[in-house]
């Protein structure tokens, strides 16, 4: 694969191991990990997702990616981090503040979705794809987006941020849409 080229990556669906399992720090900054942003990019933008983490192309490595289109959105609406590519390597957020619920949805869980709680804004500090500091403050669904990539890098679904009546619901519905695909490839 040319260093131009683009890839769509699968994506998993729970319950794959890989969703439940911490991913790792990155330590190499080479273009094999630029070209992985790239693809993870087409990927999510193929999938028509607004966040995208490692664990869910199954590869477990500490980088997610972000880009949230502001074309349903009201001008008065518009924020700056609307229409921009993030892209965020070994993030770890370092405050919280407030809260904040939303109906969250994953490309690991397709067509479910359920209010998740979250904090209202975070900061956090990362590096970016040539190994490069960072540091940020969000708020709104950028906060919201971002909260939940990170916990899939530690391993965590947004099913495990929800009652657990609504958790079982989920799981219920993905052990069945998996049964049924396998059933469906069988003839
Ligand atoms: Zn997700």
């Amino acid at each position: 694969m040319g260093l131009c080229g683009m890839a769509i990556l699968n994506v998993v669906e729970w319950p794959a191991k890989v969703l439940e399992t911490r991913a790792n720090e990155v330590a190499v900054f080479n273009g094999e990990l630029r070209q992985f942003v790239s693809d993870m990019f087409d990927t999510m933008e193929k999938a028509g997702g607004i966040g995208l983490a490692a664990n869910q192309v199954d590869r477990l490595v500490r980088v997610l990616v972000i880009h949230i289109s502001s074309k349903n959105e009201e001008p008065e609406d518009i924020r700056d981090w609307h229409d921009k590519k993030f892209v965020f390597i070994n993030p770890s957020i370092t405050s919280k503040k407030g809260k904040t619920k939303y109906l969250e949805g994953c490309l690991s869980f397709p067509e479910q979705y359920d209010y998740v709680d979250r904090a209202a804004e975070v900061t956090l500090v990362y590096k970016d794809e040539w190994g490069k500091d960072h540091s940020l403050e969000a708020d709104g669904l950028f906060a919201i987006c971002l909260q939940h990539e990170l916990d899939h890098i530690d391993g965590v679904v947004f099913t495990s941020r929800m009652s657990r009546l609504k958790s079982g619901r989920i799981r219920k519905k993905m052990l069945q849409r998996n049964q049924i695909s396998d059933m469906d490839e069988e003839g």
